[in-house]
Order: structure tokens, then sequence, then C-alpha cells
């Protein structure tokens, strides 16, 4: 299957059916991002360990498929990875939605490659970043990100 229908596939099944949906009780960090253009909203919550391993994390908020899917396939990505891990992820994400990285020498996507699909349409570059700024926002425990 090609890079273009697996994204598709992909982002359906995630907005149908979004991973880590909801609100975490008790959470170490949280963070509110919004993205005006589009007008995706998004909420995450998080509990980090004493070793700063992200344990949990979940996502509640309303946006269109490609911010839900990217904020569902996000969760299930970080989740047990170090906090500190964030900031190149984001950096990576960013370069493989924008086009600027070709998906197949990205090193710490796995199958968040297919974002690479968002490239051919600008506008929604923000939508699938959103998520990742915002939880690059919370680990730093900054309050809201805008992708403003
Ligand atoms: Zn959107």
């Amino acid at each position: 299957m090609d890079l273009k229908s697996l994204y598709q596939e992909i982002i359906l099944d995630h907005n149908r059916h979004p991973r880590n949906y909801g609100a975490l009780e008790g959470p170490s960090h949280e963070a509110h991002g919004h993205n005006p253009l589009c007008g995706d909203q998004l909420h995450l919550t998080l509990v980090v360990d004493d070793e700063g391993v992200i344990q949990d994390l979940r996502f509640e908020g309303k946006g269109c498929a490609i911010s839900t899917a990217s904020a569902s396939m996000m969760t299930e990505h970080v989740k047990g990875r170090p906090a500190k891990d964030v900031e190149a992820l984001l950096h990576e994400f960013h370069e493989v939605a924008t086009g600027k990285l070709d998906p197949e020498e990205a090193q710490l996507l796995g199958k968040l490659k297919i974002f690479a699909g968002v490239a051919e349409f600008p506008t929604r570059v923000k939508c699938a970043t959103l998520c990742w700024h915002t939880l690059k926002s919370a680990v730093d425990k900054g309050a809201t990100a805008t992708t403003e």
C-alpha cells in the first residue's frame, strides 16, 4: 500500500476510534492547545513519573479529522517514552509534515511517518502539529499552545 492510501486509512480509523481519549485524574502535567485557523481545540493530561517517563496521557477536545487522528497517534507513540524526547519528536514530526524531511529518513516517528501526507496541504500542517506543540507546552509546564 502506498503512503497516501495508508495515510487516508489510518486517519479515518483514528478519527473514528480515537485512542487514549478523555482526561486523566490528577495529572502531573497538562496543557491546552488551539489552532485558530481551523478551530481545533485540544486538552492534554499527562502523568510523568519521577524518572521523567510519560507513564500515561490522554487527550480530549474538538477538532478536524487530522487533528484528532494526529493526537490519537501521538498518545500511542509517546506513552512510555522520556518526556525529554518530546522536543526531538516534535522537530522531526514537523520536518516530515512540512515536506522538509523525507519520511524514509525519519528516525523517531515509526508509523507517524504517514503524516508526510499533509505536506501537500499547508493549511492542514497546523492541524497535524497542534497536538505536538500542546505536548511540548505541557512537558515544559506551560499552559496554552497555539499554532499562531
Ligand atoms: Zn484542523
